[in-house]
């Protein structure tokens, strides 16, 4: 057991050693960040505004963007612009886009956040209810991620996909989010390989979250799961880092790789595990 520590504590320290963070790298960056009205999105444009970046955040509550994007000017951001959008609609995707290439004359990071919401319960059947989230949490990246990529080309800019460690093991109550987020793993997966083939200059970084505390995510699991969440600041600043650094991947916090990997290791466990973690009776 002694060996096996000292083996996963090399490896880990390996993984976690990024290459340098450069903070002026972002002052004057050109950003859009989706699902900024509220949550992980709203720390990330208060991140980049401290930064000094030029930002377009986009959401559906235009009210909301405003007052967002009033702070990030307060907190130092070059621009901050927004544009509100519904990204179950056909064209609101490119709209934002659109708007963003337009205003900022390019762009140099795309971070692709938003998520419909879908109940937190047992799978009921209800079909279109997980083809609307397909459309919300993974038409709409692919949609976004191609309008932008030509840009994103020309400035050496990087694709940021939030993603979760559900798209990485399924878990209970969450059967459409779940896989949702499994469909971002697997294109976004591919289009790395492809990018990295085509000796493409666009990185791209997936982010593979743990429990967060936002507001949605903690009345989702009240009374359902007792986990410790992390703070929503410290995993926007995560995010941030691994795009600016153009990683591959990020998992925030650690322990999410480690249960990755205990769920191919251990499937029996883990299971049981994540089973016995929920406060339900049938
Ligand atoms: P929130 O629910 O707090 O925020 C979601 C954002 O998406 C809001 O800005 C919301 O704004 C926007 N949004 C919702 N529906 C639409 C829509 N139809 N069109 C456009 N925008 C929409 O989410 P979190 O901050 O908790 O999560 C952010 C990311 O982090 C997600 O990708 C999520 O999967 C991931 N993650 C979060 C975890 C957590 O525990 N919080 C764990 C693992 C991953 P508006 O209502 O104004 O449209």
């Amino acid at each position: 057991f002694t060996g096996l520590r000292v083996i996963c504590v090399a490896f880990l320290a390996v993984k976690w050693t990024s290459p340098g963070f450069d903070a002026e790298s972002l002052r004057g960056a050109r950003v859009l960040v989706t699902g900024a009205s509220t949550g992980i999105g709203e720390q990330i444009a208060y991140h980049y505004a401290r930064y000094g970046a030029q930002i377009v955040i986009t959401a559906r509550r235009e009210k909301v963007l405003q007052q967002v994007s009033e702070k990030c000017l307060s907190l130092g951001a070059q621009k901050a612009l927004y544009i509100a959008g519904d990204m179950a609609s056909e064209s609101d995707p490119d709209k934002v886009v659109d708007f963003a290439l337009a205003k900022l004359g390019g762009l140099d990071y795309l971070v692709l956040n938003h998520i419909g919401s879908s109940p937190f319960s047992m799978w009921d059947g209800d079909v279109e209810h997980t083809r609307w989230l397909m459309k919300v949490n993974f038409f709409s990246y692919v949609q976004m991620a191609w309008k932008a990529l030509d840009s994103l080309e020309q400035s050496k800019g990087s694709l940021v996909i939030v993603s979760s460690v559900l798209g990485k093991m399924p878990a209970p109550f969450v059967a459409p989010y779940t896989s949702t987020k499994f469909a971002l793993n697997g294109f976004f997966g591919a289009l790395q390989h492809e990018l990295s083939m085509k000796k493409s200059n666009v990185s791209i970084s997936i982010c593979t979250l743990g429990l967060i505390d936002t507001d949605s995510a903690m009345e989702k699991i009240r009374g359902i799961i007792d986990a410790k969440p992390y703070p929503a600041t410290e995993a926007a600043l995560n995010i941030i880092i691994t795009g600016a650094t153009r990683q591959l991947e990020l998992y925030y916090p650690w322990s999410t790789y480690i249960m990755n990997l205990s769920k191919d290791w251990f499937p029996s466990v883990t299971n049981y595990v994540v089973q016995s973690s929920y406060n339900y009776s049938p």
